[in-house]
């Protein structure tokens, strides 16, 4: 079938959005081809590659609209990321951010059955539990199959990937975006990098991450935040520093699986430092090139990482200090009992935002300014999870392609 296109922007039929609910597909039917039209002229900028900026921006071009992406990192997935390490026995993958998520709202399972199908996504059927520190025995062991847990395939970014493939979307990764400009007489937007060299000019924009207006953004980088917000003083009350929760992954390959774990994720409990701890390698679709070894991923406590990060300050951790928190988590890891061996490879990652404590977006579950045509999404609009995140990338779309398709 041939696809009609404006200025080279593919004008997909609405049948074939992403979503698999019925309802949202119906809303953009039967507008006629002028709202299609005005959709597909419109150019969106979405800032960030997570869940949240990722669905936002397939919906968008689901719906014609011209997109384009911006992410400061190498590729698309943000927390839901997979990192690669290279060592002497082949490379490892682990899921250093999220190792999963549930689903509870019914839109949301929607759009997750069709990552399903489309074979980005996977159910983990594994037995979860609760290690307790204190009487070193396991607890409340979950019953086979007794809460749905899904993870992206072969990574956790396969999810983001896919759907910053759809047609319609432009990426640009490395990419940080330095400046958000409205020019009141062009009735646009001015994106610039964090270089001050010019992004391009766009009529709408989706902000994805909560760096993009708080103050935590001067003190990392000594400039203000790329958004200004006096230039959305309706949103500007709501647009806050909001707090976080920080978290420090360590990742370990082990030659051979640990017998003493009869789970392959487990809470634990009465643990000041230790939080959770995941076999990555049980995880469907995962390739490795050892395929004997097995592969974990242990969090720390908020409390333990806030304990460093206000020793230590924002700033990037030295290659010596990240080795050190490394070395730190796996003592008390091998102090629970269950684990008799030193890992081949060992590394740990600091997420200083891995979790918001509060959230702004209220029951829209993102923020919107219609004058300036800019939506805020993120877990940080919601709840601090991939649904919750996923859940505002949706409600951000829906509200710019209603105000397009009502033009
Ligand atoms: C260790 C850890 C464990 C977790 N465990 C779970 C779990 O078990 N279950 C669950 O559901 N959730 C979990 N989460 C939370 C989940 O990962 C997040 O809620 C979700 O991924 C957030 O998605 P997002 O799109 O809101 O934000 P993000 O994924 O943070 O995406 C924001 C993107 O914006 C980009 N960006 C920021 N500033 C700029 C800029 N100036 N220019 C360009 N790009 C920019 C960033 O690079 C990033 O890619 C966990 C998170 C962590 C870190």
């Amino acid at each position: 079938m041939a696809i009609a296109t404006i200025s080279g922007t593919p004008l997909l039929p609405t049948k074939l959005h992403i979503v698999a609910s019925g309802r949202k597909i119906e809303e953009g039917r039967g507008r006629g081809s002028e709202a299609r039209m005005a959709a597909a002229a419109s150019r969106v900028a979405v800032v960030g590659a997570g869940i949240s900026g990722a669905v936002c921006a397939s919906m968008l071009a689901g719906r014609g609209i011209s997109v384009t992406v911006f992410d400061s990192g190498r590729g698309p997935g943000g927390r839901m990321s997979q990192r690669r390490e290279s060592t002497e026995a082949g490379d490892l993958v682990f899921d250093h951010g999220a190792p999963y998520f549930t689903i509870a709202n019914e839109e949301a399972m929607d759009l997750v059955t069709s990552w399903e199908r489309m074979g980005v996504v996977a159910q983990w059927n594994e037995r979860f539990g609760c290690f307790d520190v204190s009487t070193s025995k396991f607890v409340d062991l979950e019953n086979d199959g007794e809460k749905k847990k899904y993870v992206g395939v072969p990574g956790m970014n396969s999810v983001c990937k896919a759907l910053c493939s759809h047609p319609g979307i432009q990426t640009k990764f490395q990419t940080t975006i330095g400046k958000l400009d409205w020019l009141e007489g062009m009735d646009s937007w001015l994106l610039s990098g964090s270089g001050g060299e010019s992004l391009g000019y766009f009529d709408s924009v989706i902000v994805s991450d909560k760096s993009l207006f708080s103050s935590r953004h001067s003190t990392l980088t000594g400039r203000p935040p790329p958004l200004d917000t006096n230039i959305v003083p309706r949103l500007a009350e709501k647009l806050h520093d909001i707090p976080v929760r920080p978290c420090y992954a360590l990742m370990l390959s082990f030659s051979e699986p640990l017998p003493e774990i009869p789970v392959k994720g487990f809470a634990f409990k009465n643990s000041k430092t230790l939080n959770w701890a995941f076999c990555d390698s049980s995880k469907p679709g995962r390739q490795y090139t050892t395929p004997l070894s097995e592969c974990w991923v242990v969090h720390s406590t908020a409390e333990y990482a806030d304990g460093i990060i206000s020793r230590t300050g924002l700033k990037k951790h030295s290659a010596t200090v990240l080795s050190e928190i490394a070395e730190e988590l796996f003592r008390e890891f091998e102090g629970t009992g269950l684990v008799k061996t030193r890992p081949f490879f060992m590394k740990a990652h600091r997420w200083g935002s891995a979790f918001p404590a509060s959230a702004i977006g209220g029951e829209d579950l993102c923020l919107w300014d219609e004058s300036r045509r800019l939506a805020i999404c993120g877990d940080f609009c919601a709840s601090p999870s991939i649904e919750g995140a996923l859940l505002s990338g949706l409600r951000a779309s829906s509200k710019l392609s209603n105000l397009l398709s009502s033009l």
